[in-house]
């Protein structure tokens, strides 16, 4: 799951490199002499602009930082902090411990270090969170100052993602089977109110990339049309409050990518189901508009349908059916 990442940026380094690679992202040509192949189609699927938001720490004191920097994950979230306020936030998006690109970048600190345990970041937003409403949400003491780079355990992550309902459009967050096995099957409705939505935001984010993996553009399963995948949601096929938890855990099935430029919502209210494969249109209110979209989609055959989706089809088409306003 997402964890918080803390970068102080009180120094004047640190409030250098704010504004030169951050503010001011890096040009992805700067960064390609320094890096392997693999590692710059990354970069250029991740940022299509080819202006890359930079941020990198030193190994630190007995490796302190490159320790905390190994356990950071893609959809990671960083919070910039000075003045005892949190004012802007970043998710990561990829890493890489370059030595010669941080040197380029940066140069070296006076104590003959660089900043070389590099990581990306992407949706960077101002933000105004005082210190001391950091620390309540936390649970750390009143006079508690940002240090130093850290990395934030799991409970207080989901503590400020949480409070705050973080969560990226472009990077998936990665939870695994396990993970989302125990999400599945720890759901129920007396969860307080921030669990219940530390865990949905962690189905979502199983989800996605079970789906999309590290795609950054995917195709809507009705419509059949590309889209970046912020503009994709992982839908239900049967709704999702009436699976099952092995329903739920059958997530190869009971989902498809569905575009939010309509399929999302016409499948979900039920003026479409999918019937043998194909896309049927329900009588419903309706207007000229939107018989003309309908009209586009009606006895399109479904490229993702199959014989183990099908049984998830046919309940949704039984029960927008039987919910017909006749
Ligand atoms: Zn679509």
């Amino acid at each position: 799951m997402s964890r918080v990442i803390l970068q102080p940026t009180g120094n004047k380094d640190a409030r250098e490199h704010y504004v030169d690679t951050l503010v001011r992202p890096v040009d992805i040509l700067r960064i390609k002499p320094f890096i392997s192949t693999e590692e710059l189609i990354r970069l250029e699927e991740l940022y299509p602009s080819g202006l890359v938001p930079t941020w990198g720490v030193t190994a630190g004191v007995n490796k302190v930082n490159a320790n905390k920097w190994s356990k950071i994950q893609p959809a990671d979230v960083t919070f910039f902090s000075a003045n005892k306020v949190l004012y802007s936030y970043g998710y990561v998006t990829y890493k890489i411990h370059n030595v010669p690109l941080a040197e380029n970048l940066w140069g070296w600190n006076s104590k003959g270090e660089t900043w070389e345990f590099i990581y990306f970041l992407d949706e960077i937003r101002e933000h105004d969170i005082p210190i001391s409403l950091f620390n309540e949400i936390v649970g750390y003491s009143q006079n508690f100052k940002v240090q130093g780079f850290s990395v934030l355990d799991e409970e207080k992550s989901d503590a400020l993602l949480s409070y705050f309902d973080l969560e990226s459009e472009t990077v998936v967050q990665p939870v695994s089977e396990i993970e989302y096995k125990d999400i599945i099957e720890s759901f129920n409705k007396d969860t307080l109110d921030i669990e219940g939505k530390t865990k949905s935001r962690a189905e979502q984010g199983f989800l996605r990339k079970a789906l999309f993996g590290n795609m950054t553009v995917g195709r809507c399963g009705i419509c059949g049309k590309e889209y970046p995948i912020p503009f994709l949601v992982a839908a239900h096929i049967k709704k999702r409050s009436f699976c099952s938890n092995e329903e739920k855990l059958d997530y190869k099935n009971i989902v498809m990518p569905m575009c939010k430029f309509g399929c999302d919502d016409l499948f979900e209210k039920g003026y479409i189901t999918v019937e043998e494969g194909r896309i049927v249109v329900n009588q419903k209110i309706t207007t000229k508009m939107l018989e003309e979209h309908l009209s586009k989609l009606k006895e399109r055959q479904i490229a993702g349908w199959n014989e183990d989706n099908a049984k998830y089809f046919l309940w949704h088409a039984k029960y927008h059916s039987l919910s017909k306003v006749r």
